[in-house]
């Protein structure tokens, strides 16, 4: 057996669902189209800055050869739901359910790597670099030329076996392997990703305005464009509507990977308790997910419009307090206009509460929510 099939056996072994090689080729093709993206705006500032690090692995890699991609399933669905007439719930798009699959892809490339190392009588001459959704790679694009799947019009790797419902990682080494026929598009005439994005992000051709994607809307630490807070219903982070609506991952729900399964009380939370989380209960609850990456403060936010997105009026006295007491302008600013959306009439209490708070206000972003919620109150 040749190492290329001795590593495709031992992938198994170790857990990861496709591999795929492809050469060390330049992805330049794409040069244009990234150039294109960033010069309309269409970018987020969460990929990595330097547009020729992302196309040519000769400039972050000496002499590669070849690129080894891999891709581990995630479950879709969860199987023991918390009863849904209790306490009104948020909830975390799928990526972000079980431990990071940043840390699980890492630990399965560490393992791939000493493997081949193994095998190849530990050649001091073989390198590899490893690298997971924010390395310098376009995962999709390297795992569509490793053949693991075609790049759907939603942007997202989608594979025969486990549609777009993969983690995708990928290793640069100097061993020459033979390459893997890439897969390509299967999509034909259907649109249902651009047609059930809400805020119309997809451009239709695998692109994607990313200031307008929901995922990226969830992931910001500012004040939230009001457009955006009905679209995010109750999701904390990430959307997945692009993910569901798509025929290839119709009945696809796979639970390969420990590590992967879902905690529905971590996973589903409580949407009041997550107003006043602690920072200590915050890593502790959530500190080990991928939707921890940018701290709580997001996270606290969302949940505030989605006690207003799910009509949960009982939350009022709770956005009451957090306007008196939280630190942060931000929050104090979507907690206001929570309660302007929530308070269903006119109501002399919660007008002075705010007038106070109003007075008290020292910071320009929220003296106008504030102001915004009183004049909408008022208007009732
Ligand atoms: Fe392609 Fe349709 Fe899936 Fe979108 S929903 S990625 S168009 S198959």
């Amino acid at each position: 057996m040749d190492l290329k099939m001795m590593i495709k056996a031992h992938a198994k072994e170790l857990g990861i669902d496709k591999i795929g090689f492809t050469t060390a080729d330049n992805f330049a093709a794409l040069k244009p189209s990234l150039l294109a993206q960033k010069a309309a705006g269409h970018t987020t500032g969460f990929e990595h800055q330097n547009i020729d690090e992302r196309l040519y692995p000769d400039k972050i890699f000496d002499q590669p050869q070849s690129i080894i991609a891999i891709a581990l399933a995630y479950p879709a669905k969860i199987h023991e739901r918390p009863p849904r007439t209790g306490p009104k719930r948020g909830r975390f798009a799928r990526a972000s359910w079980g431990i990071d699959y940043h840390t699980v892809l890492d630990r399965k490339m560490a393992s791939l790597i000493k493997f081949i190392k193994r095998t190849a009588e530990n050649d001091p001459n073989l390198r590899f670099k490893p690298m997971v959704d924010t390395g310098e790679l376009i995962d999709v694009v390297v795992a569509q030329r490793a053949g693991l799947g075609f790049i759907g019009k939603n942007g997202l790797l989608i594979t025969p076996e486990f549609g777009s419902y993969v983690y995708l990682g990928e290793i640069i080494t100097n061993i020459k392997f033979a390459p893997d026929e890439p897969m390509t598009s299967q999509c034909g005439d259907c649109t249902r990703c651009i047609d059930f994005c809400p805020p119309k992000a997809l451009l239709g051709d695998g692109r994607m305005n990313g200031q307008r994607c929901l995922s990226y809307q969830t992931q910001t630490k500012g004040y939230m464009d009001p457009e955006f807070r009905p679209m995010i219903r109750n999701v904390l982070y990430g959307c997945d509507i692009c993910q569901q609506v798509c025929p290839f991952n119709k009945g696809k729900d796979f639970h390969i990977h420990p590590e992967m399964e879902p905690d529905p009380e971590t996973v589903l939370p409580e949407l009041i308790p997550m107003l006043t989380l602690t920072n200590k209960d915050f890593k502790t609850r959530f500190g080990k997910l991928a939707g921890a990456w940018r701290g709580k403060k997001p996270l606290q936010r969302n949940a505030i419009i989605a006690l207003v997105n799910l009509h949960d009026r009982s939350a009022i006295p709770h956005l009451l307090e957090v306007i008196e007491h939280d630190p942060r302008p931000m929050i104090r600013a979507t907690a206001a206009w929570a309660v302007g959306e929530l308070q269903p009439s006119s109501n002399p209490e919660i007008e002075t509460f705010l007038k106070t708070a109003l007075a008290k206000e020292t910071t320009p972003e929220a003296q106008v929510a504030f102001q915004d919620a009183l004049d909408h109150l008022t208007q009732h």
